[in-house]
């Protein structure tokens, strides 16, 4: 294959997550660590492709390794493309070393994001962790004693939306001003949560301010509504950049929905770097050649409920509807 100039983003998960979060879009990975020097050959191997390349050694909790401060450096000093920091951190170090919040100043850190599931047992629950809830208070306070701006995200579920307006009075006598509040994509764990998913006519009015994009937000028989005659599929597509997750296992996704045997590119050990970056190029994975056999309408007619008021956004109720038909092919 040529060499391309598109710019590629590749997020190596070299040590897995603290947490197992109930909505996990990434689903349950195992934590394994990758050994030290596999970065530099998965980068070298790539850059040969995309020389414009961008890389990650993490794709799940950042920060999650003893070294951060010569991780940042090398996942520096290994991009051509240098990475960004986004408004991410680990809030299991920042409630445990002081020292890691001093370092996200240094390093530019303006907003960590931490997110909530409501009040202290049913965070405790959803992030799979005993005490990540106290760790979330913790985290808020180390960040605003340093001078980092903490947003508070809230996933909303049927279940738990009279504790989600009770964090909004924690967030006020707090301090904490940016807060917004979602459902989340239909995806990796969360799907499993499909029952509990908010209905649109049950956020209750104090978090409306602060759901994501409000007006714009569609109950699951709407979207059937606006999706029941479109003869197209849903085939998603990278536009100019291009992002390769890559799993402790070594298997390679883009970024598009939760990693399952359908949207896998390849794995590394058995298939090779310069074949996965082609076809990454060439966008020629299975779930893909599947996506452009099926048109919306035969997918809402097979998987659609026109009686639920599930909220969803356009795009992630397409990919629920792709999801149930891959998986039912699997
Ligand atoms: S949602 Fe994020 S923090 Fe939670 S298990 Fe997944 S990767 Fe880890």
């Amino acid at each position: 294959m040529d060499k391309s100039d598109r710019h590629l983003t590749v997020c190596l998960d070299m040590r897995g997550c603290p947490n197992r979060c109930r909505h996990c879009w990434l689903g349950d990975l195992p934590n394994r660590k990758i050994e030290e020097g596999y970065d530099e050959f998965v980068v070298e191997s790539f850059k040969r492709h995309f020389p414009n390349l961008t890389f990650y050694s993490w794709l799940r909790e950042p920060d999650y390794c003893p070294d951060y401060k010569q991780r940042w450096i090398k996942d520096n000093a290994l991009s051509p493309v240098k990475p960004e920091r986004f408004e991410l951190a680990s809030f299991y170090k920042i409630a445990r070393d002081e020292e890691y919040v001093n370092w996200l100043k240094k390093v530019g850190t303006k907003k960590v994001q931490l997110t909530f599931f409501g009040l202290e047992r049913t965070t405790d629950d959803f992030i799979g962790r005993k005490g990540a809830y106290k760790e979330l208070l913790k985290a808020t306070k180390a960040l605003q004693g340093h001078g980092i701006e903490p947003r508070w995200q809230i996933f909303l579920y049927q279940t738990n939306k009279q504790e989600a307006v009770a964090l909004l009075d924690i967030a006020r006598k707090m301090g904490v001003k940016d807060i917004f509040v979602h459902e989340g994509s239909c995806d990796g764990n969360n799907r499993k949560l499909y029952d509990i998913r908010i209905d649109k006519n049950g956020i209750p009015e104090p978090l409306s301010p602060y759901y994501l994009n409000y007006p714009a937000l569609l109950s699951e028989k709407e979207c059937i509504a606006k999706l029941k005659d479109d003869e197209t599929p849903y085939v998603p597509h990278n536009e100019a950049d291009i992002t390769l997750y890559i799993t402790s296992d070594l298997n390679v996704y883009f970024n598009f929905t939760n990693p399952s045997p359908a949207w896998r590119i390849g794995n590394i050990e058995a298939d090779g770097i310069d074949l996965i970056a082609e076809k990454a190029l060439n966008e020629d994975i299975l779930a893909l050649r599947i996506a452009k056999t099926i048109p919306m309408k035969e997918l809402v007619r097979r998987y659609g409920d026109a009686n639920s008021d599930k909220v969803f956004s356009l795009d992630d109720y397409k990919m629920y509807l792709l999801n149930n038909y891959l998986n039912e092919r699997e």
